[in-house]
């Protein structure tokens, strides 16, 4: 196991800016128009007033290709799982700015390997299948056998849905000491190929658009998590080993302010709980990044659903990545600078 030389080096949280291109609508509103200026692969400055520059471990402008953006925050996830840590990663920014396109892609080629637009989890497990084959191959007299088993679900309004059995509605968080904190409930799928993943993506993708139809509601309000429990078995000098990681890819609801003006019932809770839980995971991933400084602060893990759930592979020796998502065009400034803000406070 090789530590990437340049992520994860002196703490566990990364933080990635994503600049996605103009898009047609912008460019005939607001032209070339732009709210930021990329200084350098690691500094962006937004140039609304007073202007303000920010630094992070990489700024990834809009010809960053998903090949190479899978290089470099994928790569160093898959080489955590491999060596046993768990793993988070969470594509945060407004609706439209990029965060289904970074995180899954183009899915709907199904297996058709390399599709230029496939995004950063199918290339994950490509990737994390193939140095699984080539682990068990050299490690053939330790008798080294990987379980993969995934699962898939989303958080709306505070409920956990099951997108890969939309029949389970309402599912609980429990926690015990041999298993930690699980999902009640929650199907889990055993996969063995790159071709499995996309499989179960793309029926949960699917589950995700009838439960919005249904229950009225777009899925920029909602989170998305998908997991995957690796685990792997070895044998040396007549005993054997047990290794657990836990990898999530969360495509998190839009950051735009929820409207709580003017909405009420159903509607305010919704945009109560989505400024809730998006705070709450600022919150702890500062507060990750504090531990690394030698801080401590209190962790409000237990404040939302998805900080809860995610909390044994938030922390510790887990690593953690955050791509932040943007648009550049000026008629997005001010959700875009939010964004910035946000991703600042986890350095
Ligand atoms: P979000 O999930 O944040 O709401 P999407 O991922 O759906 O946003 O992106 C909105 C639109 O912009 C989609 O049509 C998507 O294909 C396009 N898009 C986003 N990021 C990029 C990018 N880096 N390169 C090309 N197109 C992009
Ligand atoms: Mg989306």
């Amino acid at each position: 196991f090789q530590e990437d030389p340049f992520f994860w080096k002196d703490h566990n949280v990364q933080v990635i800016i994503r600049i996605r291109p103009l898009n047609n609508s912008e460019m005939s509103l607001q032209g070339y128009n732009k709210c930021i200026r990329q200084d350098s692969c690691q500094s962006i400055t937004w140039t609304g007033h007073p202007e303000s520059r920010f630094t992070f471990d990489l700024v990834a402008d809009e010809n960053v290709s998903q090949e190479n953006l899978f290089k470099v925050a994928g790569l160093p996830m898959v080489d955590n799982c491999m060596g046993g840590y768990n793993s988070c990663m969470f594509a945060y920014g407004q609706t439209g700015s990029g965060k289904t396109h970074t995180m899954l892609g183009d899915i709907e080629g199904g297996t058709r390997r390399h599709s230029v637009n496939c995004g950063m989890t199918p290339r994950v497990f490509e990737s994390l299948f193939s140095r699984i084959q080539k682990e068990k191959e050299s490690r053939r007299e330790e008798k080294l056998r990987f379980t993969c088993k995934c699962s898939f679900l989303e958080i709306y309004n505070e409920q956990i849905l099951d997108l890969l059995d939309p029949s389970i509605v309402n599912l609980q968080i429990r926690e015990d000491a041999k298993r930690g904190v699980y999902v009640e409930n929650l199907k889990e799928v055993e996969v063995t190929s790159a071709r499995d993943v996309i499989q179960q993506l793309v029926q949960g993708a699917a589950n995700r658009k009838v439960a919005a139809t249904n229950m009225n509601l777009a899925s920029s309000r909602s989170h998305s998590v998908f997991t995957c429990v690796i685990e792997s078995k070895w044998e040396s000098q007549g005993v054997t080993h047990h290794r657990f990681a836990r990898l999530n890819l969360v495509d998190l609801a839009g950051s735009e302010r929820q409207k709580s003006s003017g909405a009420e019932g159903e509607r305010l809770k919704e945009a109560t709980n989505i400024n809730k839980s998006l705070s709450t995971l600022g919150l702890v991933i500062m507060n990750l990044v504090s531990v690394s400084n030698g801080k401590s602060l209190h962790v409000p893990y237990r404040d939302s659903k998805l900080t809860f759930l995610l909390q044994d592979s938030l922390g510790g020796n887990s690593k953690t990545s955050i791509i932040a998502n943007i648009s550049p065009s000026n008629c997005c400034s001010l959700e875009t600078l939010s964004t910035l803000k946000f991703a600042q406070r986890a350095k």
